[in-house]
């Protein structure tokens, strides 16, 4: 079978009801990032923090996989595909696919604010004050804030250069250093993107533009894919 290797953005979850946020100058659901999603955020206002990622937990409880993340379950029939998703919503799991790589996390886990390592499933929407870890400390969202490093790096990288097939789905490319993942896939192996903003890549050989919403543009190309 041959290694299909799909990156997502947050774009193909809009058509869900769940918002970029490079789309909105910069802030994500009203907030400025560097006030609810650093560990500086944190330490200054762990609440307000808190209360943000629960906000953005309910939302995606609340919303439901699209015709683009079901259409990337569907690949499965005939390719070994692994899909690298920037989102920390669950949507792809939702739409069956069975193989996917959390470069930032996802929300409907709790990790420990001492060790990144130890994480939980969370029961319901919120996470409150007070709510701790095995060692202790305060329970957060487990997802990857700005300035933290991205544990799963290396191996969505080595995932990338062993793509037969590549698709980029709904990403600015604006966020290291997931925006450097297409680097990794060779030369000349097929790289689709589907954005209705092309983002700007230089120097990326054999790509096809797919100018199109997620939800249109995905289900159409696995269809061509699956003949
Ligand atoms: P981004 O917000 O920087 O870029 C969104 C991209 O999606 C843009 O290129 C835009 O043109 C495109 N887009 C908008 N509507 C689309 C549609 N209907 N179909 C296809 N594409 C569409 O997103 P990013 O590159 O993923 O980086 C943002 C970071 O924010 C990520 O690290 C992610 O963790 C986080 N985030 C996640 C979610 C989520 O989990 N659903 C939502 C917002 C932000």
């Amino acid at each position: 079978m041959e290694n299909l290797v799909v990156l997502t953005g947050a774009g193909i979850s809009a058509e869900s009801g769940l918002k970029t946020f490079r789309d909105s100058d910069g802030l994500w659901e009203g907030y400025n990032i560097a006030d609810v999603a650093t560990p500086e955020a944190w330490d200054w206002n762990p609440a307000l923090v808190q209360d943000f990622y629960n906000m953005r937990r309910k939302s995606v409880l609340e919303a439901k996989p699209n015709a683009a993340h079901y259409a990337l379950a569907k690949l499965e029939e005939k390719y070994k595909v692994t899909i690298i998703t920037q989102n920390i919503d669950d949507l792809h799991e939702r739409a069956g696919s069975t193989d996917v790589v959390h470069l930032h996390g996802i929300i409907t886990r709790s990790q420990s604010s001492e060790n990144p390592n130890l994480t939980y499933p969370i029961d319901g929407w919120e996470l409150k004050m007070g709510e701790l870890c095995e060692l202790g400390s305060q329970l957060r969202a487990h997802v990857v804030w700005f300035g933290e490093a991205v544990p799963m790096i290396d191996k969505a990288a080595q995932l990338c250069s062993q793509a037969d097939i590549f698709m980029l789905i709904g990403s600015s490319l604006a966020v290291y250093p997931a925006a450097g993942l297409i680097n990794f896939v060779p030369a000349y192996v097929p790289k689709y993107v589907i954005d209705p903003k092309i983002p700007s890549v230089y120097g990326i050989e054999s790509m096809v533009e797919i100018e199109e919403k997620a939800a249109i543009g995905v289900p159409r190309l696995v269809e061509e894919l699956l003949k």
